[in-house]
């Protein structure tokens, strides 16, 4: 079902605004102004297609409403609530739109580019870049200032409000908050919970450690993996109990210890509960302010340097600054440092390591930035960026006769292996990437799955097919197995011997790679063929921290002042991970309880 997100924007009287949208357009005046009255465009956003209407005098834009969509609303939706304002105030459609939401903001500036086309205005005067604000420098002072809002920052904002601490202010350099943690799918691991022992499931602190040195080959300090794995059930139960977040509880399973917390709606649910919860507490979220220095005073961090995106320069003045500014996947300085070969980033833009560099210009120790979380299963868009398909992939080799080949037409391994066993395989290939080939059946769980869950739109699939093969995003059907296999660069008669090797295994009961095979493999086309590269869309290495969330200096010395939560530090996965949403919960209350006893 769609959703209806209405807003409207005024420089007038509301009663302008009801008047304006029901008015029919007038007759043209003879100057070359306008013809007032309510215009209506559509433009594909991310989700699809997006109507927005614009009602103007004969001089200015009054209001703007933008009509139903399917836009993902921790991201789009900043944009639909914040950039319809922003133009009517500039007055101007030449906006660089709301950062991270580039598909909602263009379609919104193109519909209201076509309304003022319809209106008859001249397109000059609204496409002025609005003069840019000189700002003002302002000093703030607080006890607190927790730099990104993404789950270690309002976790730890949270705790410390609890805790007692009134003055704190977050800065979130983004026009939402979220980060990282708002695109995740929501899994929390925790050991020895309370809603473990209610399901019913046996978990100690020691197996949780065990599991996350055996993922990361022990790279990881082990002295935080403890700190990790002993604290994660109670920031799990605090999660839950005291901020009132939504996780469906691990039920027993034979596969092995269950105890991977799922959060309601994904980690934008999980995201959007945290952030409502802060606005209803009172707690301080400045948006679009981004730190851009720490203030030093005599080897002690007394304060962050910030800019907002109105030109206004602050000072605030701390007694503790908490660095939760994420990954840094998206800074390709850094992710050079780490051996990439072909993997494609499918992370956020706002994942891009300034905490990591604001700390590291004043001495702080950066750790382990050769390692990323790879992972199988990506869909390049632009080059070296892309998306993740890995749910659509799960829920179609589950229910149906799809199957992953190399370009040489060749089936290596069960689809259904283990990520890291897939890793290799694919590292194995051409551009370490192998293509994922689909009868209609197959096709339509992966569609269906990918658009439930925004892992791209119904635009993208419909242009990439259109594409046949030809663009970055190599996503094609064909009418006939060679139709398919020739877009897409594989060999089709190699293609043949191999869907016939997996149908014969279905009649049989007996997959040659040992995958339950629920169904047979329709030959006949359409057939649908999707190229994987390798991704990631988390950085392992960052900041150096003691169990106290301090972060040290190249010396093993705590900075005083300064501590660092979630993605951002870099001694506590190792080289591979799944524990990072429940390491930025973990740790954002650990570092507000560290901060708390400080300052007490
Ligand atoms: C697509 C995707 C899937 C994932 N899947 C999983 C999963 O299944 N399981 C799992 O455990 N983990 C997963 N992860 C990783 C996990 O989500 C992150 O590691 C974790 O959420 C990071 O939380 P964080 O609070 O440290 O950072 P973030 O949530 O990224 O928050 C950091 C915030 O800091 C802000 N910021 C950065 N610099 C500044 C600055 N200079 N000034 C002001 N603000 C700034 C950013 O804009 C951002 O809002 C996934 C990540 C992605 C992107």
């Amino acid at each position: 079902m769609k959703k209806t997100q209405k807003w409207f924007y005024s420089l007038a009287a509301a009663a302008l605004i009801f008047s304006g949208c029901s008015a029919k357009p007038q007759e043209k005046p003879a100057d070359g102004a306008m013809t007032a009255g309510t215009y209506t465009a559509t433009s594909s956003g991310y989700a699809g297609e997006m109507e927005v209407s614009v009602t103007v005098d004969e001089e200015k834009i009054l209001t703007i409403e933008i009509g139903e969509n399917n836009e993902t609303p921790s991201v789009g939706g900043m944009a639909i609530e914040q950039l319809p304002g922003q133009i009517i105030d500039a007055q101007s459609i030449a906006l660089d739109g709301v950062s991270g939401a580039t598909y909602t903001s263009k379609a919104i500036l193109d519909s209201v580019k076509d309304c003022l086309t319809q209106a008859g205005a001249d397109l000059s005067l609204f496409e002025k870049s609005p003069t840019a604000s000189t700002g003002e420098e302002i000093t703030i002072s607080s006890d607190v200032v927790i730099v990104g809002a993404g789950a270690a920052g309002l976790s730890a904002a949270l705790r410390l409000q609890e805790l007692g601490q009134e003055h704190i202010l977050v800065i979130e350099k983004m026009a939402y908050t979220g980060g990282a943690s708002a695109t995740c799918g929501g899994g929390f691991s925790a050991a020895g919970s309370k809603y473990q022992k209610e399901a019913g499931i046996e978990d100690t602190p020691e197996l949780m450690i065990e599991e996350l040195l055996k993922k990361g080959h022990n790279i990881n300090d082990a002295e935080l993996t403890k700190l990790h794995a002993e604290n994660s059930a109670a920031a799990i139960d605090w999660l839950i109990d005291d901020i009132g977040a939504q996780f469906n509880v691990p039920q027993p399973s034979e596969k092995g210890i269950a105890r991977d917390f799922t959060a309601v709606g994904g980690g934008a649910g999980f995201m959007q509960t945290l952030h409502d919860v802060a606005q209803q507490r009172g707690i301080e979220i400045q948006l679009n302010t981004q730190a851009t220095e720490l203030i030093v005073d005599n080897g002690i961090v007394t304060g962050v340097k910030a800019k907002d995106n109105k030109g206004n320069q602050y000072t605030i003045d701390a007694k503790a600054v908490l660095l939760a500014t994420g990954g840094y996947g998206s800074n390709q300085k850094l992710i050079e440092k780490a051996d990439v070969g072909r993997v494609i980033y499918y992370g956020p833009v706002s994942s891009n390591g300034e905490g990591l560099e604001m700390a590291q210009k004043i001495g702080a120790k950066v750790t382990n930035l050769q390692y990323l979380g790879v992972k199988p299963n990506g869909l390049e868009v632009t080059a070296g960026v892309g998306k993740y398909t890995q749910p659509a992939n799960n829920a179609m080799w589950k229910a149906s006769a799809g199957i992953l080949v190399n370009d040489a037409g060749k089936r290596l391994i069960s689809e259904t292996s283990s990520e890291q066993e897939l890793v290799s395989v694919y590292k194995q290939q051409n551009d370490w990437a192998m293509y994922t080939v689909m009868d209609q059946a197959a096709y339509d769980i992966f569609y269906k799955t990918a658009i439930e869950k925004h892992l791209f739109s119904e635009t993208e699939a419909k242009t990439w097919i259109e594409e046949k093969g030809t663009g970055t995003t190599v996503f094609v059907k064909g009418e006939t197995l060679a139709d398919a296999a020739q877009q897409a660069g594989i060999d089709a008669e190699a293609l043949a011997e191999t869907l016939e090797a997996y149908n014969q295994g279905y009649e049989a009961g007996k997959d040659e790679f040992g995958r339950t095979l629920s169904a047979e493999f329709k030959t006949d086309g359409p057939l649908y063929i999707v190229k994987q590269n390798l991704r990631f869309a988390t950085s392992l290495g960052g900041l150096d921290i003691n169990p106290e969330c301090q972060v040290l200096t190249e010396q093993d010395e705590p900075i005083a002042g300064l501590y660092a939560a979630g993605e951002v530090v870099g001694n506590v996965q190792g080289d591979a991970s799944s524990a990072y949403l429940s390491w930025a919960g973990t740790s954002g209350k650990l570092a507000a309880e560290s901060i708390d006893a400080v300052l007490k």
